[in-house]
């Protein structure tokens, strides 16, 4: 068990317990998607629900692991190749994005996590390969 010393012989100024509970730590780097509270379909992006056309929309956070369902490299308006993939998230949406790693290196099928929700330069969000066994995450 490894301790930070400094923490623990400061007396704490005005003790405020419970701050580090309510911090909402990385919800900046969250993928907001929507789900149809009529027939409980989770989508990304849409306006209104793509199976039984439904506006009544309620905001969810994703967890921010998914599947690779379709990958492909694009040499197109870019220093260099990248990939564009979709990611069909645990939720059963589907977003676009892109996978860190050696462009020819992903696969469908693969396990990805979400690194950074909105890329800075693209605006589009940026995953991970992780190679853990499924579950392995949570
Ligand atoms: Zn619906």
């Amino acid at each position: 068990m490894y301790h930070h010393s400094a923490s623990t012989s400061q007396p704490a100024a005005g003790s405020a317990t419970g701050v580090l509970d309510a911090a909402p730590a990385d919800s900046k780097d969250a993928i907001l998607f929507q789900r149809c509270a009529w027939c409980g379909t989770a989508m990304y992006h849409r306006l209104l629900c793509p199976v039984c056309q439904g506006s009544e929309l309620r905001t969810e956070r994703s967890e921010g692991t998914g599947t690779v369902r379709h990958s492909t490299v694009v040499h197109r308006n870019t220093p260099a190749a990248r990939n564009v993939s979709l990611i069909e998230m645990t939720e059963g949406f589907v977003v676009r994005g892109r996978v860190m790693g050696p462009p020819v290196g992903i696969h469908s099928g693969d396990r990805v996590r979400l690194s950074t929700a909105k890329d800075p330069v693209r605006g589009e969000p940026v995953f991970q390969l992780t190679d853990e066994p499924y579950r392995a995450w949570t």
